[in-house]
């Protein structure tokens, strides 16, 4: 009978109706799901020791001989104990196991076996405590190698799991998608399966799973190279004269040197009769709306649109204030556009756009749903890029035209990260600040410290400055004990009788979040009272406070953002992270944040104590999922598999070709999968 890795599990001996359904619970539903199927981790039982030489707290495999007949008693309903003495060339050992009675059966006095188990100490001595037992030449082996340990589900052993994956390769083979010339040196597919479910050694456990990702990184970065190829034809959107000398007269401040350099190669970009593909990164604070704007000022004076899209209304409405008033003395139309904006108002801005009448346009995504029709739009600006995935802009480009995009970033996000998610940019980094900003201080305290917190916002606000409070939740639940930010604010208006308060959340209405801002903006209020939407770009220079509740519920990352938005001008800035939270690791890790300002560290740790998975928080988006590859650890493999992909690329494939066409195929699927949203 002939199978295929498409076929239902139910097509293997011995997988009736319930297995399979055990089986689904763990998202296996083919034979290919059950090969890929990899374990969460191994455990190492390679050690082998003699009694004499193991040590309390150890695991490692014995070999020894049963001495005394295993016995079992049994101590209760529900419990009973076995026990035995065993004992090899250098000394004897007690064993016992609980409520496994078949042991007494099992083993016979006089024969040898391997026991795998930790040695436990007490001050009567030691004893092997429910280790796992095998003859010496069982089958499969349990002890003496490497182990996989599975996810599981109830009703199903990791052994009965390793079972039917090791039957469904010996019916089917995974097909090999990669071009022979990349894989030279490499563990040939079949054996790599075979050596992760089964491991051999640590050493061919390694080279296995590294073929694996290999795998994997290879299809992304080969997707990458596509997609940079294919906008590598001539732009629509030539821009050959530069960003206007009034730009620059406009400025009220200085550009960095970094900004100077980022915006040339922007510049650059622009004029180089390609389409522009670039993302700029930043620390918060680093100053990259204006370098955006300089890029928006080429494009408008070559007679194209320039379009901004920020990730949230918020943002978009700020970003549309400080940019209409620069534009506006240079006689440069600017409209903003939302998905609260609506009917007749919505309709008239949408045929001025279509017209090209209005230049510069900033929004949200709805910037970018099918009813928008730009007249002439030469420049996308992606604000708060890691919202907005590398299959989005890929979307993006396929609307047609092949504007020049820029993104930017803000959050400083570890090199492996970066290559997965802007493989198919250039890259400018500001890594500079604007001169005369200081570094946040940070603080980590208690609850206990509140009383005292209370007399430092008043300093604050006394010297005439403004204070944001950061809240996890939005209203009080029953279910948790977080702070929430309406609780926060009745008790701060109370506190502060003398001074204003805001508030600003995610379930108010568009209007009253921008009123909300607008307010503290303006200084009409002294302390806003927030969640996390004002994470991102907020840019109010007067505050030199940022006070985070519970503030463990947070990434690190999220926090360098929150404190981000204060220290925006040459006064001394302060931010308190306030959390009872005792565990070891969350203190570690906002402690580090107390002790740097420095984003891409941060980052960093926060990568790896983390993983990839929190690093965006819950909304993160765009990311492509791999099963084999990590991260936070598989750099090294993620490099060579992108100029592996970049060589083979450029040496000219055909796709349509016999041997090829599975690849590119599989690729194409990478990239177009149908959850392909804007968020
Ligand atoms: P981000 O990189 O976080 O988006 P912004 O573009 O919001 O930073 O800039 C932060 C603040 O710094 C803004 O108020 C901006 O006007 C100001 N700024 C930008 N560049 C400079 C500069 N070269 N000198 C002084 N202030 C600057
Ligand atoms: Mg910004």
């Amino acid at each position: 009978m002939h199978m295929a890795l498409t076929d239902p599990v139910t097509s293997l001996k011995g997988v009736g109706k319930a297995k399979a359904e055990q089986l689904g619970r763990l998202g296996i539903e083919t034979l290919e799901d059950l090969i890929s199927f990899f374990p969460r981790q191994y455990e190492d039982r390679t050690k082998i020791l003699s009694i004499s030489e193991l040590t309390p707290g150890e695991a490692a495999c014995i070999i020894a001989t049963v001495v005394t007949q295993p016995r079992t008693g049994y101590i209760r309903r529900g419990l009973n104990t076995t026990r035995c003495t065993i004992a090899d060339s250098s000394a004897k050992l007690r064993v016992t196991w609980f409520n496994q009675p078949w042991m007494s059966t099992n083993l016979k006095a006089g024969e040898t076996y391997c026991f795998y188990g930790v040695l436990q100490g007490d001050e009567r001595g030691t004893q092997l405590l429910n280790p796992a037992v095998e003859a010496l030449d069982a089958q499969p082996l349990v002890t003496r190698r490497v182990i996989p340990v599975y996810p599981l589900t109830k009703g199903l052993t990791s052994k009965a799991l390793q079972q039917l994956i090791f039957r469904a390769m010996d019916q089917e083979t995974m097909p090999e998608y990669l071009p022979e010339s990349v894989l030279k040196g490499k563990m040939p597919l079949t054996p790599a399966y075979r050596e992760v479910h089964s491991p051999t050694s640590l050493e061919a456990l390694t080279r296995a799973r590294e073929r694996l990702v290999f795998e994997e990184f290879f299809l992304y970065a080969l997707g990458l190279s596509m997609m940079r190829a294919r906008r590598d034809r001539d732009s629509n959107y030539p821009c050959p004269k530069p960003i206007p000398q009034a730009f620059y007269d406009r400025l009220d401040f200085q550009l960095t040197g970094a900004q100077e350099r980022c915006l040339s190669e922007i510049s650059g970009d622009m004029a180089s009769g390609l389409p522009m593909n670039r993302l700029l990164q930043g620390d918060v604070g680093s100053g990259k709306t204006m370098v955006a704007l300089g890029a928006m000022l080429q494009a408008v004076e070559n007679g194209y649109q320039a379009a901004l899209m920020a990730p949230t209304e918020l943002l978009a409405t700020q970003h549309y204030h400080t940019i209409s008033a620069f534009l506006e003395p240079l006689g440069i139309g600017c409209a903003l556009l939302t998905g609260s904006l609506t009917g007749v108002k919505r309709r008239r801005l949408l045929d001025y756009v279509a017209v090209g009448a209005v230049k510069v346009v900033i929004g949200t995504h709805a910037l970018f749903t099918d009813t928008t029709d730009f007249g002439n739009l030469g420049l996308v600006v992606i604000d708060e890029q890691h919202r907005f995935g590398v299959r989005q802009r890929a979307a993006l480009a396929a609307k047609g035209s092949t504007p020049h995009m820029l993104v930017l970033s803000a959050t400083p996000i570890p090199r492996t990260l970066a290559l997965i998610l802007y493989g198919d940019l250039d890259v400018s980094v500001i890594d500079e600040l604007p001169p005369g900003r200081q570094n946040v201080e940070t603080f980590l305290v208690s609850t206990a410290y509140r009383a005292r917190l209370r007399g430092f916002i008043r300093k604050q606000l006394e010297a005439g400055f403004q204070a944001y409070v950061v809240c996890p939740a939005v209203e009080d639940n029953p279910d948790s004990n977080l702070t929430a930010a309406e609780t926060m604010y009745t008790e701060l208006q109370a506190a502060f009788p003398d001074y204003r308060v805001g508030l600003v959340h995610g379930k108010l209405r568009s209007e009253a979040k921008d009123f909300s801002m607008q307010e503290f903006l303006e200084h009409k209020t002294d302390i806003l009272v927030a969640t996390t939407v004002i994470e991102v770009g907020v840019d109010v220079k007067n505050a030199t406070l940022m006070i985070v509740e519970d503030a463990d519920r947070f990434g690190l990352s999220q926090l360098h953002q929150l404190r981000g938005r204060v220290g925006r001008n040459s006064e001394k800035s302060y931010c308190v992270l306030i959390s009872d939270n005792r565990n070891q690791d969350t203190r570690r890790r906002l402690e580090a944040l107390c002790k740097t300002n420095d984003g891409f560290a941060i980052s960093q740790q926060d990568l790896d104590l983390r993983g990839p998975g929190d690093f965006f928080g819950q909304r993160q988006s765009g990311l492509p999922m791999f099963k084999n590859a990590s991260l936070a650890e598989d750099l090294t493999v993620l490099k060579e598999a992108q100029a592996a992909a970049d060589r083979f690329y450029q040496s000219g494939p055909d796709p349509e070709a016999p041997e090829y066409r599975p690849l590119f195929h599989r690729v194409e699927a990478l990239f177009t999968r149908a959850d392909d949203t804007f968020n």
